[in-house]
């Protein structure tokens, strides 16, 4: 029995026979083509993009019935990656200009626009290098004639089997789905990639970065994946296995549990009720959103509207995004972040120098102020957005009260400029502020005299109080929210929301772990926004929570000296069972 170690991605554990699925690279060869032919050349290119687009729209029609809407999405991604022009027109121009073949001509292009993905900070933009990795990939085996360019032409065999590859795309992950298959381990890969975005909807057991799994095992040999704790078992024993089939069994229990909540109030024991809404980033998944009833939107990150083009987004174009999302969602609430980018998160044709620091750089509100053509098409089509349903806007990385004035006067600005042109608004949109600066958490009572909600960006305020760069992995090992100083500052905010009568929410990842969610409640936070498929999990702790107690609990976690101690009580407040 050997075990390995690697990231867990999609949750849950399978037991199954391996099915190893090796790709070989592509080699890609490089020559000049005489003058005549270079006509044909483009075209040849061009035959392979659309060959990509018929090869993608095949796999879109066999996503599954059950599948969630995030599947079609990232197929969708991949089409629209291929009708960018970014992809094909310098390919074109090369060819016609130097003379080079179609597949070294794409090879040039796209390393230089895979560099530019490299040096994003946001690890979510950074993933969407693998989407153009695959794309082009596609596009390359297309041009080669290589017949398996992925693992739509692999038989039934998959069944319940568990496949050991290289790297899934997400149409291949819809394809794995598609085939049954019992779970999935990859040599690349990051937790938030899209590939384990998807296997998490999909819910197949996944494990990726698990690098040269294949050397150890071969075809038929028996297997464990435990998706949650990213372990692979290779040959396991008696003991082993029964213990897998014990939690096994656990787990499809829990599920039925989970779905059975699904429509329950989320309140605690004490009959105190917790607000549970949906982290969403394209209108698309407010279906997600809907399927557990989350209360509305926490987080509607925009950033997406502005990514893989070279001009920004047009006030129609974010009005009717916008609209989507606030329609959909009926008389909940929607709070529409303003964009969050900038320092190496470049809006293409607008790039920004970049400093030494990106993160403590010219990115989100601070580039808004700066770049006035940036925020007020968003401030209008927000603001538009909001006479259809209920719109609540929210500010990012706000880290003094100036910026906050200065957002303030844009906004009756915008109001004053709609009411001119005699566009319907709602003259009540709250506005909030993301709490995700140790100076904003410090200071939360003087933001929050001046706004009508708080919400916690725990991602980033660990990332600035700590020191950790979030994209960093040398470091990661001590992004922490259980430091006394995060807690410190949690707390801090959540007292100063109060203190002001306003509510406060917390949006980070921080807030759909269910690790944290007991002690969260016994400090005070009484709304969490997460990604919508945590959601369940989050409201059976909740509904198996009884607030009384956990604030004397919370009370000595925040008393704890070191980490050891803080660990300790957690342990015991997450374990003890309220009646
Ligand atoms: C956060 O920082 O916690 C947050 C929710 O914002 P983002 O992850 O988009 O930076
Ligand atoms: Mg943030």
């Amino acid at each position: 029995m050997l075990a390995l170690h690697g990231t867990g991605a999609g949750k849950g554990i399978a037991i199954g026979r391996a099915y190893v699925l090796q790709r070989a690279g592509v080699e890609i060869p490089e020559y000049v083509l005489p003058k005549m032919y270079l006509k044909d050349e483009v075209a040849r290119f061009k035959a392979g993009i659309a060959n990509a687009r018929v090869q993608l729209e095949d796999i879109r029609n066999h996503i599954p019935r059950n599948a969630p809407s995030e599947a079609a999405s990232f197929i969708d991604t991949h089409l629209l990656i291929l009708d960018d022009k970014m992809l094909s027109r310098e390919p074109i121009d090369t060819i016609q200009k130097q003379g080079y073949n179609a597949e070294w001509a794409l090879k040039v292009h796209s390393e230089a626009l895979m560099t530019v993905f490299e040096q994003m900070e946001d690890p979510y933009f950074r993933s969407k290098k693998t989407d153009v990795e695959q794309v082009v990939d596609r596009i390359q085996r297309n041009l080669l004639d290589i017949q398996e360019s992925s693992h739509e032409e692999v038989d039934d065999a998959l069944d319940g089997s568990i496949v050991i590859t290289d790297d899934v795309s997400p149409a291949d992950t819809v394809m794995l789905k598609h085939r049954s298959v019992g779970a999935f381990v990859t040599d690349f890969g990051g937790p938030i990639s899209h590939t384990a975005i998807l296997a998490r909807g999909l819910r197949i057991p996944a494990i990726v970065g698990l690098h040269g799994a294949a050397r150890y095992i071969r075809n038929g040999d028996e297997l464990i994946v435990d998706g949650k704790r990213g372990v692979l078992i290779i040959g396991p024993d008696k003991q082993t296995l029964k213990e897998y089939r014990q939690r096994i069994r656990r787990i499809a229990v829990l599920r039925q549990e989970l779905h059975a909540i699904r429509k329950s109030p989320s309140v605690t024991i004490d009959r105190q009720r917790i607000t549970l809404l949906a982290n969403i980033e394209l209108p698309d998944e407010i279906r997600s959103a809907k399927k557990v009833a989350a209360a509305g939107v926490g987080l509607y990150r925009t950033e997406f509207l502005y990514m893989n083009r070279d001009d920004l987004p047009t006030e129609s174009e974010q009005l009717s995004a916008y609209m989507r999302v606030v329609k959909s969602m009926g008389r909940s609430p929607v709070t529409i972040r303003t964009v969050d980018i900038g320092a190496d998160k470049q809006v293409n044709g607008r790039a920004e120098k970049r400093g030494m620091n990106p993160a403590l750089g010219l990115r989100a509100v601070r580039l808004c102020l700066h770049d006035p053509t940036i925020f007020r098409p968003q401030l209008r089509a927000i603001y538009r957005a909001s006479a259809h349903g209920r719109v609540q806007l929210m500010i990012p990385m706000i880290s003094s009260v100036d910026e906050l004035h200065q957002v303030l006067e844009m906004i009756r600005e915008t109001k004053s400029e709609l009411k001119r042109e005699g566009r319907a608004f709602s003259t009540r949109v709250p506005i909030g502020g993301m709490i995700e600066v140790p100076a904003a958490a410090v200071a939360a009572d003087l933001f929050a005299e001046h706004l009508d909600f708080l919400s916690i960006g725990t991602n980033d305020l660990i990332q600035y109080t700590l020191a950790i760069d979030r994209v960093d992995d040398s470091v990661n090992y001590l992004y922490d929210p259980l430091h006394p100083s995060v807690l410190r500052l949690i707390q801090m905010t959540i007292d100063a929301g109060e203190r002001a009568g306003i509510p406060v929410t917390m949006c980070g990842e921080m807030a759909g772990d269910i690790r944290y969610t007991r002690l969260l409640l016994g400090m005070g936070l009484r709304a969490f926004s997460m990604d919508p498929t945590l959601l369940p999990e989050i409201k059976k702790v909740i509904r198996e929570s009884e607030i009384q107690r956990l604030m004397r609990q919370a009370k000595k976690v925040l008393r704890a000296t070191d980490r050891a101690e803080v660990q300790a009580i957690l342990n015991k407040i997450n374990t003890t069972p309220h009646h």
